[in-house]
């Protein structure tokens, strides 16, 4: 997440770093304070709607069902090679802090393409390589989209972009701005980092030219192939957060929208927990993005960390149980000072994960503890971050 910078509540003691420029407490880059220089957020595929709820959420320009493949011209110059006419979704494992964690997607459709995510810099080559095991040209891709621009989701868009002549990015409206100047951002991530640590963790980002960004507004879409891609802004992880519908493989981008389902953890039934990482965590949003995604009519949901799921129902209710447990640690929390409130919340959350995991018969290892400790120290210091701004 994030530029954990807050713009109005410097208040001594409670203040990590926070070199975010003023006037832009959601610069939204995915840096930590100065505690977890060395960690970072660990980060984290997919075809019909049903007609009556997509019809709900598609609304924007080409929305509703999709051409279902046919009445699409091919666009631009885009070269048609074997293996480019059929619809397919790609996952791609960036090995950010190792497999499984994070994923980029590559999705086809006609003689289009687009990746969804970017990770960072490091994961271009992956990405190309792809494209390549594809059969793509690089000219036959469109869109390069980031769920919410942080780092591990958008940090490596401006290399990416570099490399795929005919690509527009696609971001929410709040992220967009960070993808055309990201220097502020960059100088705020290596003043906590150190550069020689940032280059190692993100590489160069560099700024893209704004008629290469475009942003999108609640419900807006647009076409890849003969397919629809829809929209839909969903806060609660990140207010730069944008989730994105894809009626023709019936199945939805969901960025950190819908918790974390990390491959290795899914040893006994399904295990997923929320990522309430600062800056941006809202309790009700969060609920009403995460029924969101499970109502949108969706088969499949293609989780950015990591992989593909469909029991939607199941992820949910587990989602909002953590929600729910969320919200009540950040209400106990206003009262403490704030390292007292972010070590009551820590804790709680090491005994929840716990409870949770001896639920679905899941038993922790020393691996999985190191796993889960970035993300149990990023969700501790949201939650007290919101608990700070509450009491002013
Ligand atoms: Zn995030």
């Amino acid at each position: 997440m994030n530029c954990a910078m807050r713009s109005s509540s410097n208040r001594p003691g409670q203040d990590r770093q926070r070199p975010c420029p003023p006037r832009q407490p959601r610069c939204g880059f995915n840096w930590r304070p100065g505690s977890f220089v060395g960690l970072f957020e660990k980060l984290r595929t997919a075809q019909f709607f049903n007609p009556g709820s997509s019809a709900s959420l598609v609304r924007g320009r080409g929305g509703g069902q999709p051409p279902a493949g046919t009445g699409a011209a091919p666009r631009r110059d885009a070269a048609r090679l074997p293996g480019m006419s059929s619809s397919r979704l790609v996952t791609i494992d960036c090995d950010y802090l190792g497999p499984g964690f994070a994923a980029a997607y590559l999705r086809v459709e006609g003689d289009e393409a687009a990746f969804v995510e970017t990770n960072t810099t490091h994961a271009v080559p992956r990405l190309l390589a792809a494209l390549d095991r594809e059969g793509i040209a690089r000219e036959a891709v469109r869109w390069v989209i980031v769920t919410h621009v942080h780092l591990d989701h958008a940090g490596g868009a401006s290399a990416l972009l570099a490399a795929l002549p005919n690509a527009t990015v696609l971001a929410h409206p709040r992220a967009a701005r960070h993808l055309v100047d990201p220097s502020k951002l960059v100088k705020s991530a290596e003043a906590v980092y150190g550069a020689a640590r940032f280059a190692e963790l993100y590489g160069t980002i560099l700024p893209i030219d704004a008629a290469r960004v475009r942003s999108l507004e609640d419900r807006e879409s647009v076409l890849l192939g003969g397919a629809t891609l829809s929209f839909v802004h969903t806060r609660g992880h990140a207010n730069h957060h944008f989730i994105v519908l894809d009626p023709a493989r019936e199945a939805v981008f969901t960025g950190d929208t819908f918790g974390l389902v990390y491959p290795h953890l899914q040893r006994g039934r399904r295990f997923a927990f929320p990522s309430t990482s600062p800056t941006d965590f809202d309790a009700e949003a969060a609920h009403a993005s995460i029924e969101v995604v499970r109502t949108s009519g969706a088969r499949r949901a293609a989780l950015t960390h990591f992989g593909e799921i469909e029991d939607l129902d199941v992820v949910a209710a587990q989602l909002h149980r953590w929600i729910d447990l969320s919200a009540s640690l950040v209400e106990a929390a206003v009262p403490l000072a704030p390292a007292e409130a972010e070590a009551m919340i820590r804790k709680a959350l090491d005994k929840e994960m716990e409870r949770a995991a001896e639920e679905v018969g899941l038993a922790l290892d020393a691996r999985d503890h190191e796993l889960l400790e970035l993300d149990l120290a990023l969700n501790a210091q949201g939650l007290a971050y919101v608990a700070s701004k509450r009491r002013g």
